[in-house]
């Protein structure tokens, strides 16, 4: 039977000009037909018509840098000693609240005891709701590398390929390998390369094999360059980007996903714990450097034509919850100089490509699956509309 959306403007998530006055005509979780209200076809005249005209219609979002098992706003330390039945039961509360702010789909980045894996079996058994995920499991450290605390730690081209094994094993679509030092781990050089060559290699070989790619965090540009010496597929952050790296990157067909919110945090919208406030206080200097610097590397890399998909890191640190994360973090494209149609493509198109998902979602066109935004207000106008929606749907199923 199906039903169909019609007479909203549409952003169909492929960069060109909206559609005005268009139809969606929905079967069982999938796109069946999109185009003109006018030329919609026999078969859906007889399906139930939806009136959403005067509102704007686009994929649902995808963010693919995230970390659903952590709430963002309690230190990892605290949430490390939290009993794991609490950690489950804040990360189900995660997974709506997100579904219900437009994300369809995630990209986790960094688990939890393995949490992100049953709260995605939930999900798709129907238990609770929570957007589609393509997971990396628990990342993978140097001993004493960015993240140690909740990293797989290994050293050495053989123990890599292990702990890259065992997450597949447990059931991840990805491989997330920490390439330099970070900010969320007190006392590190971001500078810093973390994992040889040969180390990342081995990685990338054994993930290859098994059909996954390779998310690298970046922040140093020697991290970059190991990660594109070593068949890295994805970089993650990329704060200290060059030439060379940029270079390699294109050679190598690599993406780039950006995570702005989390090196820029919203302080304003909410108050601070005092918690927060520590952490705002400790990392005020490199937020304002990274803030700087992240401007030059989006222009270094639309320069050099990098293929960039982009992250909100809610979850990553104190100071990155949950709370319209995706939105903010589009919005910060566009005050990196994109327009907010060049900003939405790469919060759908071109992220359903990084997390290697285009055939299914992205984009708003028939047989893939029937995730939607659907907006009260015009986003290419005012990107912060994307803060303004009229409702949610996934797999054809209103939120
Ligand atoms: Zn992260």
């Amino acid at each position: 039977m199906g039903y169909v959306l019609t007479g909203a403007t549409l952003i169909d998530g492929n960069g060109g000009a909206p559609l005005n006055n268009a139809a969606v005509y929905i079967e069982g979780e999938r796109i069946a037909w999109v185009g003109s209200a006018a030329d919609l076809p026999s078969a859906a005249k007889n399906a139930k018509q939806i009136d959403v005209s005067g509102k704007w219609l686009m994929p649902g979002l995808i963010d693919a840098h995230i970390h659903i098992c952590y709430n963002g706003s309690d230190s990892v330390f605290t949430l490390l000693e939290k009993h794991r039945d609490d950690l489950v039961l804040e990360a189900v509360d995660i997974c709506e609240r997100t579904l219900s702010q437009g994300v369809t789909t995630i990209r986790d980045v960094g688990g939890e005891q393995y949490i992100e894996m049953s709260l995605r079996n939930a999900i798709n058994r129907g238990f609770i709701r929570g957007p589609r995920m393509k997971l990396s499991g628990r990342v993978i450290s140097m001993t004493g590398g960015h993240a140690h605390f909740i990293a797989r730690e290994a050293d050495g081209p053989d123990e890599m390929r292990k702990a890259a094994r065992e997450q597949i094993k447990a059931g991840a679509d990805l491989v997330k390998l920490m390439a330099t030092g970070g900010s969320a781990t007190p006392g590190q050089d971001i500078h810093a390369s973390q994992l040889t060559v040969e180390e990342i290699s081995a990685v990338t070989e054994v993930a290859h094999m098994m059909g996954r790619h390779v998310a690298a965090h970046c922040h140093g540009t020697g991290g970059i360059r190991n990660c594109m010496l070593g068949g890295v597929d994805t970089i993650e952050h990329g704060t200290y980007l060059d030439e060379e790296t940029a270079d390699m990157m294109v050679a190598n067909s690599a993406q780039l996903v950006l995570t702005l919110g989390a090196g820029n945090p919203e302080l304003e919208s909410y108050p601070l714990s005092p918690v927060q406030q520590a952490d705002a206080e400790r990392r005020k200097p490199m937020i304002e450097q990274g803030v700087k610097q992240i401007r030059k590397t989006i222009a270094l890399a639309r320069t050099k034509g990098i293929f960039l998909g982009i992250g909100t890191d809610a979850g990553g640190n104190p100071l990155a919850p949950h709370q319209f994360a995706m939105a903010r973090e589009l919005e910060l494209l566009v005050e990196n100089d994109l327009t907010a149609m060049e900003a939405i493509t790469i919060g759908t198109r071109n992220n359903a490509e990084v997390l290697r998902w285009e055939d299914e979602i992205g984009t708003v066109e028939a047989g893939k699956y029937a995730d939607l935004l659907l907006l009260d207000a015009d986003p290419l106008v005012d990107i912060r509309n994307l803060r303004d929606i009229a409702a949610v749907y996934k797999g054809g199923e209103k939120v």
